[in-house]
């Protein structure tokens, strides 16, 4: 029997899933490919979690359309693996999965009162003012004067950023309809972030950093004594600072050496080796009590955050950001690192418990390498993934599937899934939105419930 093209299924179609189809096509142009998508959209974290105040970051989707899409790679959105079909059928349909789920839920703190209402993770927010379907609903109660956000990466910068921009800088983004509306009324005057480590330690990357200090009417400070570096952080940034860790240090100095704007609308404070040990209220967040911290060099090298004493700092707020990492969650029927949160991996294939590759089984992105980096890093870690796969694919490690047709996975998700978003469904989406932005003088306005998605996919295919 004739051999058919490799089809190729990718499991998540967000930056990861897109860098590697389209690194895909370029190193394979025999090569088909399907990306399943759980939302009725694509593109993850670029539409629903790169800030709506970053609209040149988001321009990446024309190139993952012109790359993907356009090159006649299929979109099955609205598709959940491991719910809708599963990893054994997807197995027999295709010649190899590639998972590019990313790392969808947050990291606790494990302190008191950390699910106090009021206390949300920063990830619940983030998805809430992107427009995410899944998070709509939630309410967040703005009409505190002080929100406190734990963590010192670019999540928290982000948050921080949504919180003191003006509504009248709001109202010029993507920012979804009903986030808009309670940000317009927020009556937040200050913003606290926590670093439980010092300043060369901030995980910000300069330019988000940079950008945290040159906000419009926004005063941003930090106390001269807080970004003083400790003897161990000095010999640190001497010894193995990176580029970004000096950048961030003179940055945090020239803030600290600012004078106090007192007109400014709304403040900024960046608080350093300061942990927090509980939130507290009576029924929702009121207040949070922190702790300082000294930093001491671990065994295994690293500098590590140590409570100084037991001496305790209330700060009165009514709204705790935590922005200390996402995290990936284990995908049905695929082996998972319980340790590291990843799924078990060399160089993106990968492995069976007993250490063995798992034939046709690849992972790119978050659930690869764990939440880190920027969006671009991305793409030099698809072409790793891609390479492994063309190099099993040409010593012919890979055996054609059972099911081999495109057909056969068409007329199984047509059962499965009459309301399935392809291609020309996400067009409609994206067309209505893009109009509605165009008539509101925003770069778009987003549809943010499943049912206001799927009907604008819908009216697609009546058309067609
Ligand atoms: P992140 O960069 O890993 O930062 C997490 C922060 O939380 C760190 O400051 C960490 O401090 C702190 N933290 C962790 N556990 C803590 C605890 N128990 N108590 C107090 N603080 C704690 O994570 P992220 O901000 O979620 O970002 C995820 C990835 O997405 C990053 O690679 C980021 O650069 C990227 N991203 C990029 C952009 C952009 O390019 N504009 C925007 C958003 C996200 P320690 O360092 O002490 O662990």
């Amino acid at each position: 029997m004739a051999r058919s093209r490799p089809r190729v299924a990718i499991v998540g179609a967000g930056p990861a899933g897109a860098f590697a189809a389209a690194c895909l096509l370029r190193a394979r142009g025999d090569v088909e490919i399907d990306l399943f998508e759980r939302l009725p959209t694509p593109w993850g974290l670029l539409r629903g979690g790169v800030a709506p105040d970053h609209q040149e970051i988001k321009r990446l989707e024309d190139t993952f359309d012109s790359q993907t899409l356009q090159r006649g790679c299929r979109l099955f959105g609205n598709v959940e693996v491991g719910v809708d079909v599963s990893h054994a059928e997807l197995m027999r349909h295709y010649t190899a999965v590639i998972y590019a789920t990313g790392a969808q839920t947050d990291k606790s703190l494990g302190i008191p009162g950390e699910d106090l209402p009021g206390s949300w993770a920063a990830t619940e927010f983030v998805a809430w003012y992107n427009g995410h379907p899944d998070y709509r609903g939630l309410e967040f109660d703005l009409s505190a004067k002080r929100a406190v956000v734990i963590g010192n990466g670019n999540v928290a910068a982000d948050v921080t950023r949504m919180l003191t921009r003006s509504a009248r800088e709001l109202e010029r983004t993507d920012v979804a309809d009903h986030a808009l509306e309670v940000l317009r009324e927020s009556r937040i005057e200050e913003v606290v972030v926590l670093g439980r480590r010092g300043p060369a330690q901030a995980a910000f990357t300069s330019s988000e950093l940079r950008e945290l200090g040159h906000l419009d009417e926004v005063d941003t400070r930090v106390d001269p004594a807080e970004v003083e570096l400790d003897p161990v952080s000095r010999r640190w940034l001497a010894e193995e600072g990176t580029f970004t860790a000096r950048k961030n240090v003179e940055l945090l100095n020239e803030f600290a050496a600012r004078p106090a704007q007192p007109g400014a609308r709304r403040r900024i404070q960046l608080r350093f080796l300061r942990s927090p040990v509980e939130i507290r209220g009576n029924g929702r967040v009121a207040a949070i009590d922190i702790r300082r911290n000294e930093l001491v060099r671990a065994e295994d090298g690293s500098l590590r955050a140590r409570p100084v004493d037991e001496e305790v700092e209330t700060i009165e707020c009514g709204l705790v950001l935590r922005s200390v990492g996402y995290r990936a969650v284990p995908l049905p029927d695929v082996p998972f690192d319980e340790r590291h949160f990843v799924l078990p991996n060399e160089r993106g294939r990968v492995r069976a418990p007993d250490g063995e590759p798992l034939p046709g089984v690849y992972a790119v992105g978050w659930i690869k390498r764990g939440p880190t980096g920027i969006l671009g890093t991305n793409k030099r870690d698809a072409e790793e993934t891609v390479s492994c796969l063309a190099e099993d694919l040409r010593a012919g490690a890979l055996p054609q599937p059972p099911n081999p047709g495109r057909e056969q996975i068409d007329a199984l998700l047509a059962e499965r899934k009459p309301d399935l978003v392809g291609v020309e469904g996400w067009r409609a989406i994206d067309a209505h939105e893009l109009e509605r932005g165009l008539s509101e003088q925003r770069p778009r306005v987003k549809l943010a419930s499943r049912d206001e998605l799927l009907s604008a996919a819908a009216a697609a295919a009546k058309v067609a």
